[in-house]
């Protein structure tokens, strides 16, 4: 008796209350700032060229298999301007599969890609939204200038503070 009656008053509360969904897309909740969108490349103003040698480890690792690339010998390692053998040709993704996962991030050894805060790039067409390597590059230029954005060997490490230094243990 005193169960139904528990769960009467449940529902009676729960139809009282304001609904805790959006409808999307008339509607959208706050999103927070460090969400990752969909991944764009980087491009190196120093040498003029993206970092992507177009390696293909992010493209063997990817979980929907949803990039490719190509590469080609680099010109400007060739006048003397790069140190980069090869640089990528052409490289696409297929937003339509991509997870954003940010595994193709992770694996990158040369801080060619890295994950842009879009995440409303969808279509109602299957497959039919993919980026180039222009639209990807253009992207991560923009988001770069942004962001202040540089690669992983040219940020300082965190400095420690001298708390910090006093719990380092000497090795015994
Ligand atoms: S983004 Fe990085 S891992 Fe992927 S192909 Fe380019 S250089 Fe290789
Ligand atoms: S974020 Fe994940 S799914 Fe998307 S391209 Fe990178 S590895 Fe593939």
């Amino acid at each position: 008796m005193f169960g139904n009656l528990k769960g009467l008053l449940m529902t009676f509360k729960t139809t009282l209350r304001k609904p805790v969904t959006a409808q999307y897309p008339k509607e959208r909740l706050p999103i927070e700032p460090r969400r990752m969108g969909f991944p764009m490349l980087m491009w190196d103003k120093n040498v003029g060229e993206p970092y992507c040698t177009a390696c293909m480890v992010c493209i063997r690792e990817c979980p929907t298999q949803c990039m490719s690339a190509n590469m080609k010998d680099n010109p400007l390692q060739a006048e003397g301007k790069s140190a980069r053998r090869k640089i990528v040709e052409s490289f696409e993704i297929n937003i339509g599969r991509c997870i954003l996962c940010g595994i193709c991030v992770d694996v990158c050894n040369f801080d060619a890609i890295e994950m842009s805060y879009e995440t409303e790039l969808s279509t109602f067409v299957r497959n039919g939204r993919r980026m180039d390597l222009r639209e990807l590059l253009e992207r991560g230029t923009g988001w770069q200038e942004q962001s202040g954005w540089k690669p992983k060997k040219e940020r300082q490490p965190a400095k420690r503070g001298p708390e910090a230094e006093a719990k380092v243990e000497e090795p015994t």
